[in-house]
């Protein structure tokens, strides 16, 4: 079928009508186990019902004023995230890709304010931070490069969870102002690093004044069993971005700084017509509320033990299956060779999963999801799997 819009997605052939929860039903009424939530976005379900009072009504007094006046509910948002986050200011904009462009600008201006001219970011192989042309350049994934040379010059580039590279360039390179980097990398296969990975990149910061900068776009918000990701490494860092499950599918974003990124940006050197409008802050907010209140957070752990326990018991003895790894509802069963096929086949069976990293199921849940549903769906994707295993579907 023609389609009048730009072919940048290989779409599934299936379209939604509405959704309650994990649950999604499409247009002949077909429901389908969501173990995605549009990509981490939608961590309370969908259709949640304090999300939808807040934006109804919000909707009905006032949608957009601009950041030229004075916005109550963008006040306090930022006064709830750094409450939650320990940081110290918040910039809110639109998505992912825009945070991350705040936090690539205020590496800049450290390295500016260091009398570095051109500062340079220490960026990761693998990793995933958007697709405008500052954050595609930041990726570590040369697929996302492609086309689009040259590329915003000065990232360099260190494989993942590998400190002692970090290191090393830190010493060497005057000209480094700031590291950027996933806790896990999403979109690169769920790759986990060691526990004491970030604190030694703190570490290594601290003692060259870079900026830490943590990409939280996928991880935050509960989705690994803490508020943040890092967190569970007990430390702070200077930036850290976050979109996705904030607005539980209301565009919202954050660029969140504390110590030397603070006063970094002044009046006139960032902004964003959209960003934080009354709308979106209405939602996010909302979102803010039901995390805390039903402390999903924990239940992200809770499930997330449920489901890869699962998962291996299920899966054990596949020879197919390299590893079944996630941290809180952040999961990965990685795979020996491709497997992207396994999506289509999960879709005719009602459930809903993605493969990254060519060879990488990851599973993103809602947080909301009961124990009964994370039954449900570890049968349906052993299931599969085993299926698929057993050449099912050649
Ligand atoms: N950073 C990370 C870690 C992501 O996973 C993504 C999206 O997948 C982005 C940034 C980009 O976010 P957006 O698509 O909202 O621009």
């Amino acid at each position: 079928m023609h389609s009048s819009l730009i072919n940048t997605y290989k779409r599934l052939p299936v379209s939604f009508s509405h959704g309650e929860g994990v649950w999604l039903v499409d247009d002949t009424g077909r429901r389908y186990l969501d173990a995605l939530s549009g990509i981490a976005v939608c961590g309370l379900g969908h259709a949640h019902p304090q999300v939808t009072r807040a934006i109804c009504e919000q909707a009905g007094r006032l949608l957009h004023t601009s950041n030229l006046y004075t916005i109550p509910l963008q006040e306090e948002l930022g006064a709830r995230l750094l409450e939650v986050s320990a940081m110290q200011g918040a910039f809110l904009c639109n998505s992912g890709a825009e945070a991350n462009e705040a936090m690539i600008k205020l590496a800049r201006l450290h390295g500016h304010r260091k009398g570095i001219d051109e500062a340079r970011i220490i960026v990761m192989q693998g990793a995933f931070h958007g697709r405008t042309l500052a954050t595609l350049s930041a990726t570590g994934n040369a697929k996302v490069h492609q086309g689009f040379e040259p590329l915003v010059p000065d990232f360099i580039r260190v494989p993942y969870a590998d400190a002692e590279a970090v290191a090393r360039l830190a010493a060497d390179d005057e000209r480094v102002s700031a590291v950027m980097v996933e806790p896990v990398l999403g979109e690169g296969g769920v790759i986990i690093p060691d526990p004491g990975y970030l604190a030694a990149l703190r570490e290594i910061c601290d003692r060259h004044g870079l900026l830490l900068m943590l990409d939280e776009v996928q991880t935050g918000l509960g989705r690994t069993g803490r508020w943040f990701a890092h967190q569970h490494a007990a430390l702070l860092p200077d930036v850290m971005s976050l979109a996705k499950a904030l607005g539980n599918g209301v565009p919202i974003g954050a660029c969140l700084v504390a110590g030397q990124a603070v006063d970094l940006f002044t009046p006139g050197s960032h902004g964003t017509t959209f960003g934080g409008n009354p709308l979106a802050c209405s939602a996010a907010l909302a979102v803010l509320d039901c995390l805390q209140r039903e402390d999903l957070p924990t239940q992200a752990q809770i499930r997330g033990s449920q489901l890869i326990d699962g998962l291996r018991r299920g899966l054990a003895g596949l020879n197919c299956v390299r590893e079944v790894r996630g941290l809180g509802l952040m999961l990965a069963v990685e795979m020996d060779h491709p497997c992207s096929e396994l999506v289509s086949r999960a879709l005719e069976q009602g459930l809903l999963i993605n493969v990254t990293a060519d060879r990488v199921v990851r599973l993103l849940p809602p947080l909301i999801i009961s124990e009964a549903e994370v039954e449900t769906l570890t049968a349906r994707l052993c299931s599969l799997i085993r299926d698929w295993n057993a050449g099912a579907f050649e």
